[in-house]
Order: C-alpha cells, then sequence, then structure tokens
C-alpha cells in the first residue's frame, strides 16, 4: 500500500473541480466580508456544515455571491490552483464555474479575472487551469442559452468547454437540448452531472440528448445493466469524485464504493476532488481514498493519473508533454514505466 505522502507527491490532474466549491472558509467569510454579503455563520469552523445536496447547495450559493468583482475571482482562481500545486503536485485542472450564479458581472469581465488568477498560477507553480462554465440546471433554459451565446461571444482557448450542476434531481438533461446541440455546433466540448442522485437513465440521456463526452460522477448507472451497457458501448469517461460521493452515498464507502464497482465493470473514469475544502479534501486525499479501496500499487496510481490525461480536453501536444512528464517524475518516485494508450 502507498502513503499519502509518496501520493500527494505523484503528478495529477483532475477533470472535475468547482471553482466556487473551491474557496477555504476563512477566504469566503473574507470576501462576504469585503463585499458585505451576507452569510449564514461568519464561523470558518461551521460554514460548510450541511446535511443533504440542497443545504450543500444553499451554502455554495451563498459563497458564489461573495464572489463579486473580477479581482475577487481572479484571487480565487490562482488561490486553489497554487494550493492544490502545493499540497498534491496538481499540474492541470478543468474547473467549473457558474456565471450565472453571479448575474451582476458580466461574463467577460468574470472571464478576465478568472484567467488572469489561472494564467499567474501556472507562472507560479506549474499548473494549467482549463476552464468549463457550468450550467446550473435549476435555472431556466433560456439563462443557460444566454451563457454559451456569451461563451461563444468571448471565445478564448482557455475555455474549453460547457458543464450542467448543481441539483441533478431537478433540471432534465431535454431542458438543454437545444443548448448543448449550439454549444456542439460552435465546437465546444460537452459533459454534465448526471446520475449523482438522480437515476442512470439520466446518465443515458445525457450522452444521447446532450452528446456528452464525459460523464461528471454518474454512480446510478451501476445499478442499471441497460444504461451500463449504453455508457460501455459510447466509450464515455466518468468524472469521479471519491469523498463526494462517500458523502452522498454514506451505505457504499470504501471498497464498497460504485466507484470501485464502476472501475470493475470497464467503464473509463478519473478521481476527482469536487469541492474540496467544502469536503474536508483535496486531491491528494482524494486519490489515498481510492488507492487505499482499490488497493493500488504506485504503477497503478501512476496508470490512474495517466488516464486522466487521456480524458482531458487539451491538444495533442500539450498532453504528451504532460504525459512524458508524469512518467519522468513518477519513475524518480520509484514506480516502472507504465504504458498507456494516449488518444493522438
Ligand atoms: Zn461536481
Amino acid at each position: 500500500m502507498i502513503d499519502e505522502s509518496l501520493l500527494r507527491r505523484l503528478p495529477k490532474a483532475e477533470l472535475h473541480c468547482h471553482l466556487e466549491g473551491a474557496v477555504p472558509a476563512e477566504t469566503a467569510i473574507m470576501l462576504a466580508r469585503r463585499n458585505g454579503v451576507r452569510l449564514p455563520t461568519y464561523d470558518a469552523q461551521q460554514l460548510y456544515r450541511f446535511a443533504d445536496l440542497p443545504q450543500f447547495l444553499t451554502v455554495y450559493r451563498a459563497v458564489c455571491a461573495s464572489i463579486v468583482t473580477a479581482a475577487d475571482f481572479a484571487e480565487v482562481a490562482y488561490a486553489a490552483q497554487a494550493d492544490a500545486a502545493i499540497a498534491a503536485n496538481l499540474r492541470y485542472r478543468e474547473l467549473f464555474v457558474n456565471p450565472t450564479n453571479h448575474p451582476d458581472l458580466p461574463y467577460p469581465r468574470l472571464l478576465a479575472g478568472v484567467l488572469d488568477g489561472l494564467r499567474a498560477a501556472q507562472v507560479d507553480h506549474g499548473v494549467i487551469g482549463r476552464l468549463i462554465p457550468a450550467i446550473n440546471r435549476e435555472q431556466s433554459a433560456s439563462v443557460a442559452g444566454d451563457l454559451v451565446e456569451a461563451v461563444i461571444a468571448h471565445r478564448v482557448d482557455e475555455v474549453v468547454g460547457i458543464g450542467l450542476d448543481h441539483n441533478d434531481v431537478l433540471g432534465p438533461p431535454v431542458k438543454f437540448a437545444g443548448v448543448y446541440a449550439r454549444a456542439r455546433a460552435a465546437g465546444l466540448r460537452r459533459t454534465a452531472h448526471a446520475g449523482e442522485i438522480a437515476q442512470a437513465r439520466q446518465v443515458t440521456e445525457s450522452i444521447e440528448v446532450l452528446g456528452c463526452e464525459r460523464i461528471d460522477h454518474g454512480y446510478a448507472i451501476i445499478d442499471d445493466p441497460v444504461a451500463l451497457a449504453h455508457a460501455l458501448a459510447s466509450g464515455v469517461h466518468f468524472a469521479t469524485c471519491w469523498s463526494t460521493c462517500a458523502w452522498f452515498h454514506p451505505d457504499r464507502i470504501g471498497v464498497a464504493s460504485p466507484i470501485v464497482a464502476m472501475a470493475a465493470a470497464g467503464l473509463p473514469l478519473s478521481i476527482n476532488s469536487d469541492d474540496p475544502p467544502m469536503f474536508g479534501t483535496d486531491i491528494g486525499r482524494e486519490y489515498h481514498g481510492a488507492a487505499t479501496a482499490f488497493g493500488w500499487t504506485l504503477d497503478d496510481a501512476q496508470r490512474a493519473a495517466l488516464t486522466v490525461l487521456d480524458a482531458a480536453w487539451i491538444d495533442d501536444t500539450e498532453r504528451r508533454q504532460l504525459v512524458d512528464e508524469f512518467r519522468r517524475e513518477t519513475t524518480d518516485l520509484g514506480a516502472s514505466t507504465a504504458e498507456l494508450d494516449i488518444a493522438e
């Protein structure tokens, strides 16, 4: 069994982390005070306490309200990237952001702030940041449509695709079919949260109706043989999250995690941190949880980290560079050089 300190030094990439969910409680409280925004509590030990998904989303929306200016976004984006690079050698991350949770800040200004933070973190800490503006599925299709039009009108290389998040029991995929079709036609990659709490059918619909190339979470699929067979045939990648899966499915943890069953069924998947400080985790701890349940050797952990790059929405030159760096550094940690077919 590999120990957590060695796993923390393993170079990593992740595909499922929410920028507004990556704000430490102390920072959220500082921003709320600075911007005159009301929080349910100003006690950092109490802010990230919730009993279920709706309660979590209430806190999440309060944190969103605390991030007001482009400079705030630069600050939280920089800190999120720097923290993960320092704590767990994170080298590449695709971050979700919910622009429509910040209706008073026009998208181009929000984007400029986030990009300032991501670019500065790359210079200072060697971690590449990419952005996936995410539709809040609890809002209307028209709000989602306006967001996608703004993303298309202000296209930059760092914005790689669109996502769909918030409570998956609300806002079925079909509601956003037209919006996803527009994103697809404009060349944006597509992912969606599905089957986290909702049923497996939602995973199938996200693939078929929204044209998703990746699915976030998707745990329900393990209880539905038809949806599972469909997902296996489609080849979609599942961006799973070790801690939040355990949190929302407390009866299925450790070796009983749906993520273990998904891997055993042959689904391509990655381990990600979701909303790290809100759930008391980071990407290093996520790898340690998975490594313990899966019984990973260092070679297995390296293979897991390389698989993430296979599903990342980056150009192949950059992907190849990261694969070479990951292999070199992990070999220095004591792994044999894992062979892995990377999509060219
Ligand atoms: Zn998520």
